[in-house]
């Protein structure tokens, strides 16, 4: 049977770092067996979801190229399927109307407190034949009594229940709603769900799951419980560790590729290896592997992932990544005409950038010329600089040939014959005249792709208005 996993968010708020590593093994398991990939939406709870957080759902996935195959599924749109599979059990004998007021079972509750025992529904509806007038009835699972529940998790191992500890389920609400756990049935019944790879706070809800599926002569799938993601003082990863949705971690800079490297290595490990391309990821992932511990965040692996992938990528693949942020910058798409080549740019800039928005950020300066007004570290590096700036004009205008190679050897005689031999005492103040501050990639290469007529303009920019104050 080919295999079909599915990732199942409900969309009450932004789409969860954790959840995207569930989808992500879900999906990489579907691609490693050539199987199919569901994406469903579990929006049955009316007051928590809402249209903007299935927006970002289905935002985040894209952007992180983890591509469904079917759906999206939304529950809302079942409802016929899920009143139809009710009224199929209640025929069954498996689901019967409970009449029982909230008092009755709190009553019971009670009674099973005072005596010992663990607090359960005790079936008493099971056999109760006639309606009560006036009161809307919900709908339990009639659960097994004896026996026991097995769970042969692929992560976990074997977690069994009690059945005697399972009490009838509310499978329908008294308005005649169905409940999550019996939603979640029917959809992995009716989607042919073969894998169900999910977090690991769920795996309380499987043996219910189970039962249900048991019950409607369903084969079971195989499950597969992922465990949490912890912040790095090991607490249950939130907001207050940082970014924890994923289009956060589109708007600081990271590539998708590497963010998928990052939350496969979270937990699953091949050799020792720590970069992986999509391609590898599909190759070696496998999903009974994986950790059954929780794993800790470590923001910083994260920046180290994605400063390799930036690395590993082609100038011209990270130049496409980078153009949005480019954008965000402020930079149109007419500087970029006028600038040097931007893969180019991205090339010297490659080495050392560890996030797209830094690039974009290190990339400006070719393309938007220092504003007077904006310029940094002017008092520490260019005041009283007027005739270095004299000199560094006639030293780079002499070039013949304007290199990287050509204009370094003319910083090195000017750094000899004016500062010692420092060449930092001519590269700062040359870097705060063309670059507006004193940090820009390797000079001399800046300089070079900014081209020599824009490289002079700037400084002589710079001396005017040295002058001036
Ligand atoms: N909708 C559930 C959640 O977002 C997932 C349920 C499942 O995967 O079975 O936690």
């Amino acid at each position: 049977m080919s295999v079909r996993t599915r990732f199942a968010p409900s969309p009450t708020g932004y789409l969860h770092i954790g959840g995207v590593r569930t989808a992500l093994y879900s999906w990489l398991h579907a691609r490693r067996q050539g199987g199919r990939f569901v994406l469903r939406i579990e929006d049955t709870d009316l007051e928590r979801s809402t249209p903007e957080a299935t927006a970002a759902i289905l935002e985040g996935m894209a952007w992180l190229g983890l591509d469904w195959d079917e759906g999206p599924f939304y529950q809302t749109q079942r409802m016929d399927r899920y009143r139809e599979v009710l009224a199929q059990m209640l025929a069954a004998g498996t689901a019967y109307y409970c009449y029982c007021s909230r008092e009755e079972v709190d009553a019971m509750r009670e009674e099973q407190r005072t005596r010992g025992e663990k607090p359960r529904y005790d079936g008493r509806c099971r056999t109760r034949s006639t309606a009560r007038e006036g009161v809307a009835p919900v709908i339990r699972f009639r659960s097994p009594d004896t026996g026991e529940t097995v769970v042969e998790d692929l992560i976990h191992g074997r977690v069994s229940f009690q059945n005697s500890e399972l009490d009838d389920l509310i499978i329908a609400r008294s308005d005649g709603t169905p409940t999550y756990n019996f939603c979640v049935v029917v959809d992995d019944w009716d989607m042919g769900i073969t894998h169900v790879i999910r977090g690991d706070d769920h795996l309380n809800n499987t043996p219910r799951q189970m039962q249900i599926l048991q019950a409607l002569g369903a084969n079971l799938p195989v499950y597969a419980h992922v465990p949490m993601i912890l912040g790095p003082d090991k607490q249950k990863l939130s907001k207050r560790h940082g970014a924890v949705s994923v289009l956060e971690y589109r708007e600081q800079g990271f590539l998708p590729d590497a963010l998928l490297n990052f939350l496969i290595r979270l937990g699953w490990s091949h050799g020792d290896e720590e970069i992986f391309s999509r391609e590898q990821m599909i190759e070696f992932f496998q999903i009974n592997t994986v950790n059954k511990a929780a794993s800790a965040f470590n923001p910083e692996k994260l920046l180290w992932i994605n400063a390799q992938h930036m690395q590993r990528l082609s100038p011209e693949g990270l130049a496409q990544h980078l153009r949005p942020y480019l954008d965000a910058q402020g930079i149109t798409e007419a500087s970029l005409a006028q600038g040097p080549d931007l893969s180019a740019v991205v090339a010297l800039l490659q080495e050392r950038a560890k996030t797209l928005v830094e690039m974009a950020e290190a990339a400006r300066i070719f393309y938007l010329a220092p504003v007077t007004g904006e310029v940094k570290d002017v008092e520490k590096h260019l005041h009283g600089q007027g005739a270095l700036l004299e000199s560094l004009l006639q030293h780079l205008e002499a070039l013949p040939v304007w290199t990287a190679a050509a204009i370094h050897s003319a910083i090195q005689e000017l750094a000899v014959s004016h500062a010692e031999g420092k060449m930092g005492k001519i590269a700062q103040p040359l870097r705060v005249a063309v670059a507006g501050r004193a940090v820009s990639p390797p000079i001399d290469g800046t300089l070079a792709l900014l081209g020599k007529a824009e490289t002079l303009a700037r400084i002589r920019h710079a001396r005017s208005w040295l002058a001036a104050v």
